[in-house]
């Protein structure tokens, strides 16, 4: 067995992965693609195919591995991070499928950047992480909490307070990291 188990008709188990997703067939391709990253565990493509594929077939908390190493990989997979934000809220995970979420938009993932809009977030545009675009009513008075997001009233660049205040400088008024111009904190307005 091990690594003289494959078979030369059994082919790439990758490209038979390939040919399973595309036909539909999750829990199929989940096994093709599990075998090819016991091929090569550092394959960003096998990873991701083995998380997304796990997903369609309904798996989440086996999706959870494969699409965190995919990202560990690959920092830059928005698809990735797509895919992995999506599970971690299936699983109720949702402080962490908001980060995931996030660096999706950042990474230019236009469905992230619709659903992280959905749920009242942004994100920042320094480090990518979540940020609040409606604030919690006690964010009314002066006291911001950490994840309220900056918004240049030029640009409009989205920052988060940590990236545009930094440790300790919160006597400073807070200015856009990309033009200079005063940063406003996010809320929207209540209707009632
Ligand atoms: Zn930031
Ligand atoms: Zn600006």
């Amino acid at each position: 067995m091990g690594i003289f188990s494959r078979r030369a008709q059994d082919g790439d188990p990758f490209e038979l992965g390939m040919s399973l997703w595309r036909q539909g067939r999750g829990a199929e391709a989940a096994k093709a693609f599990k075998d090819a990253v016991r091929a090569d565990r550092r394959s960003v493509d096998a990873q991701f195919f083995l998380g997304a594929s796990l997903a369609e077939a309904g798996d989440a908390k086996a999706a959870v591995a494969p699409l965190a190493k995919c990202v560990e990989l690959a920092p830059a997979h928005a698809d990735g991070h797509n895919t992995l934000a999506m599970v971690l809220g299936r699983l109720g995970r949702t402080r962490e499928s908001e980060v995931h979420l996030a660096h999706a938009a950042y990474l230019g993932h236009p469905q992230a950047s619709e659903t992280l809009r959905e749920l009242g977030l942004g994100h920042c545009r320094r480090c990518g992480d979540p940020v609040e675009r409606e604030a919690p009513v006690e964010a009314l008075v002066r006291y911001h909490g950490p994840r309220v997001g900056m918004e240049c009233e030029k640009c409009p660049t989205v920052f988060c307070v940590r990236c545009v205040l930094g440790n300790g400088a919160s006597g400073v008024a807070p200015r856009c990291l990309e033009c200079g111009t005063t940063l406003r904190a996010l809320r929207t307005t209540s209707p009632l």
